[in-house]
């Protein structure tokens, strides 16, 4: 038996801490929990071993071991070393993020109904509510409907009781200490699958739905009041099911109290029922089948997955990069590889960017393997999350589909990682550790040696030169399905609009005629205005001043108010200026805080705006806007593109979002309006950027029966962005950027980490920079070229400055020990390592 054990634990010091561990046995792998500081954390064994500390070093005795076995498999300990060298991370914040640490340790009670409440049940129903009691009929007939809902003999958790009978804790508690109920605590490492609340319509009344719910239940259900109808109605317009979650939502949005939901399920219209899968499988799958039509895969389909096939079968390390253009088909690939994965006896997993805002994607994926899916996203709760993890570790969920940490997920015989969209920035985690899921996708992959696929139809530059160079596969689609024609892009020079109409106008004549003539033609239209809320500078006439926020160094948005309010619940909010990095928000003021000028005037025009002019251009047309202030949760984006393919909107304006992945068939003309302005911003990466959007945007268009047409408005539209855009040349335009990026030295053709030193206080930002600076300058580390430090772009973020240095280097491990060797003078200085942060191949450099 070994005495001590080392323990990474998740703080930011960049080390490992000896434990004693006495008469406990622990496993490299297992969660322990050990003193650290005055508080108790929760780490992961690393080693065990009989060397005792230095002489005079106080050693602690680990608390208790909380896995008998290694909780993570060698293969995810393997990798979590890697990213924690890689990205220079503290390796216990590294493995924290990779298991369901919080919601284990957690202590958490179950009730199940007791003798004495099953009692109770049956009385009361007999006769009624007529027991003596000391409480209100209302609470009277809650611990009724809790029982009720307990009455099959399974326990049920605290948070899925209230949500069933709006019970809270200490009602449970008292209904325990009566023996209605048995209060009993949660196994600590628990297997229940995920649980989430249904509200079901019961058989009769949706079997009758076709006479109409309304008059059915007029008929049925004379004593129905208003709230108790709407309530009906809602979740007859879901087919007959819908998660209590969102239910809630939606009824708050019509003022319906939750009570009435109660109501109906003491009458037994509706009924709840708890249901094992995840993520609103039950809609999805509606939506699944709606938009997944099996489809006999075409011949670039069928190569595609011939070269995946074929790379599985050999087994080891094959990356892939499916170079498949926007329309070519690419998710009917994904769905066939991991059939055939399974088909093996292997697991898939499919990293999306964001399922919420491509739920089509996800609804495909559980249309096509059922209960098999364990979706993964960042609305779970860490509850949910932990049974989530448990029921992938043992592999009852074969198939999984995430965003960014779900390259995480514990699964067993791993044989395909699959990752959609592979440019998106947002697989970039922007706090530590700061990886990049495509790369740890890509990582994982070679570790496990399996087969892992980047799909796109704009690859990043580095996953191109990496096909360029021959390290990956590259597999390409180059048509759309069905022989579709891409869009056609044409330019409006907004600069000769100016010219000839002598006024500044957001929509150019052009892009106005055509929409009325798409309009017309019973065609969809969508207009791509990448900026949300109304105004985004708000300017002192007299003095200049733009308004900032109080806590970052970023201008406020002007947002009007409006019917932006309260889709998910929210008080309504007004007008307002608002931070869109920190969320602060103030008053729009009469005049300049700075120089009580009355002579504000606000600049810039988001998609509030935009909506709005649309709805005077086009007083006819059905609008809709999608962004984060009408798209808050994936149950808004689900209605949204619902009514967007059924045409009950026919025009819709929006941010970057309407620009993922969505296969709307109706919609035959996109408008582009602004996009190009942030060529403008100082970031290497920002032609890239436009590129991306402006072809991802146009991927939108013609995608049914009908071609499309694309209108960008621009002011360079003889920009080289603009010009491979228009033709759909996304080789050439990566060519051409590919030659910038070797004459500036930047990634691809070079590795660069952004270091971020930050503070509370200025001076003291500033002093740490310029040590480090200094150490830089003086060591030179060979092969390392120093920017900086000078303060980053956005130099005060919620309240904290921010001073940067951006080292950038021919090799990868030059750059990495120059780093470590900048961290060990960070210690060595004392400067606090939470105010050094390394950003190893950052997205940007903000
Ligand atoms: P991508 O992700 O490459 O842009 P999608 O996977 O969204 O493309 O597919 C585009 C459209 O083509 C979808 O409507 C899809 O249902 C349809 N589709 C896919 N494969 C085929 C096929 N073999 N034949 C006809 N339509 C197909
Ligand atoms: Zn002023
Ligand atoms: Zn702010």
């Amino acid at each position: 038996m070994s005495q001590y054990c080392d323990v990474a634990l998740p703080v930011p010091l960049d080390r490992a801490f000896t434990y004693e561990l006495g008469e406990l046995e622990a496993e490299v792998g297992a969660r322990v929990m050990v003193p650290f500081g005055g508080q108790r954390l929760v780490g992961i064994v690393m080693a065990v071993h009989d060397a005792a500390p230095d002489e005079g070093v106080e050693v602690k005795r680990v608390e208790r071991v909380l896995d008998e076995a290694a909780l993570l498999p060698d293969e995810l300990m393997e990798l979590g070393k890697w990213i924690a060298a890689y990205y220079c991370a503290p390796l216990g914040e590294v493995l924290r993020g990779m298991m369901p640490l919080t919601a284990e340790v957690k202590r958490q009670w179950t009730y199940r109904i007791g003798e004495q409440g099953r009692r109770v049940l049956y009385e009361g129903a007999a006769k009624g509510s007529s027991r003596r009691s000391k409480l209100t009929p209302e609470e009277q007939n809650r611990e009724y409907a809790v029982l009720n809902y307990l009455e099959s003999g399974e326990p049920g958790k605290v948070s899925a009781i209230r949500s069933a009978t709006g019970a809270n804790k200490a009602m449970l508690d008292a209904m325990a200490k009566k023996k209605w109920l048995v209060r009993e605590p949660l196994q600590e490492v628990r297997d229940a699958r995920r649980v989430e609340m249904v509200a079901v319509l019961e058989e009769q009344v949706v079997g009758n739905r076709e006479q109409g719910v309304e008059e059915q239940q007029t008929k049925r259900l004379p004593k129905l009041n208003e709230n108790q109808l709407a309530v009906m109605a809602e979740l007859a317009g879901c087919g007959g099911r819908e998660l209590v979650r969102e239910l809630r939502i939606r009824l708050a949005v019509h003022g319906v109290p939750e009570s009435s939901l109660g109501t109906l399920v003491k009458r037994g219209l509706v009924r709840l029922e708890e249901s094992a899968q995840a993520f609103h499988v039950t809609s999805l799958s509606q939506h699944g089948k709606k938009f997944a039509h099996e489809h006999t895969l075409n011949e670039a389909q069928i190569e595609a997955l011939a070269v995946i096939a074929a790379a599985m079968e050999k087994s080891g390390f094959r990356p892939h990069l499916l170079y498949g253009i926007t329309g070519s088909g690419k998710t009917a690939v994904y769905i066939a590889a991991m059939q055939r994965a399974l088909a093996a006896g292997k697991s898939a997993l499919l990293l999306v960017p964001e399922i919420g805002l491509t739920p089509g994607t996800a609804a495909q994926m559980v249309a096509a393997f059922g209960s098999e899916v364990a979706l993964l996203h960042s609305q779970l709760t860490p509850d949910e999350r932990a049974e989530q993890w448990h029921r992938i570790r043992k592999g009852e969920a074969r198939v999984v589909i995430g965003t960014r940490s779900a390259v995480f997920a514990p699964m067993p015989e791993l044989g395909l990682i699959l990752v959609d969209e592979e440019h998106d920035s947002s697989y970039k985690q922007e706090e530590t550790p700061r990886y990049h899921g495509r790369d740890v996708a890509v990582m994982r992959a070679k570790l496990l040696g399996c087969t892992v696929v980047l799909g796109s139809a704009t690859p990043s530059l580095e996953s191109w030169s990496n096909a360029e160079r021959g390290r990956y596969v590259r597999i390409e689609m180059t048509e759309r399905v069905a022989s579709r024609p891409l869009p056609k892009v044409e330019m409006i020079d907004m600069r000769e609009e100016f010219r000839e109409t002598g006024k500044e106008q957001l929509f150019a004549r052009r892009l106005i005629e055509e929409t009325t003539a798409a309009l017309g033609r019973g065609e969809q239209v969508i207009i791509l205005l990448n900026r949300r809320g109304y105004s985004f500078v708000v300017m002192c006439r007299s003095c200049g001043e733009k308004l900032e926020c109080e806590n970052c160094a970023i201008s406020l948005t002007y947002h009007k108010g409006g019917e932006e309010q309260s889709l998910n619940g929210e008080a309504r909010v007004g007008q307002r200026l608002e931070c869109h990095y920190c969320g602060f928000r103030r008053n729009v003021p009469k005049d300049c805080p700075k120089c009580q000028s009355e002579h504000l005037y606000y600049l810039g025009a988001g998609s509030q705006q935009g909506e709005e002019i649309l709805q005077e251009l086009f007083p006819g047309a059905r609008i809709g806007r999608m962004d984060r202030d009408t798209v808050r949760t994936r149950g808004d984006m689900e209605r949204l593109l619902a009514k967007l393919h059924s045409g009950e909107i026919n025009l819709l304006v929006g941010t970057q979002m309407i620009a993922k992945g969505h296969d709307i068939h109706g919609v035959t003309l996109v408008g582009v309006v602004g996009a190009d302005f942030a060529l403008g911003l100082p970031d290497f990466r920002a032609s890239e950027r436009v590129f991306q959007l402006l072809t991802q945007v146009s991927g939108r268009a013609g995608r049914g029966e009908l071609p499309g047409k694309v209108l960008v408005q621009s002011y360079q539209p003889d920009h080289y962005v603009n010009q491979f855009a228009r033709e759909h040349d996304y080789t050439g335009f990566a060519a051409k950027e590919m030659y910038f990026r070797r004459a500036m030295k930047y990634p691809p053709l070079s590795v660069l980490a952004n270091v971020i030193i930050q503070g509370e206080r200025l001076e003291e930002v500033l002093g740490w920079a310029t040590k480090l600076g200094r150490w830089l300058s003086q060591h030179k580390p060979e092969g390392v070229r120093v920017l900086g430090p000078a303060p980053a772009p956005n130099s005060k973020l919620k309240r904290i400055y921010r001073y940067h240095m951006v080292l950038k280097a021919d090799r990868r491990d030059v750059l990495s020990a120059a780093l470590r060797a900048m961290l060990n003078v960070v210690e060595a200085e004392q400067i606090p390592r939470r105010a050094v942060v390394v950003d190893v191949d950052p997205v940007h450099l903000m």
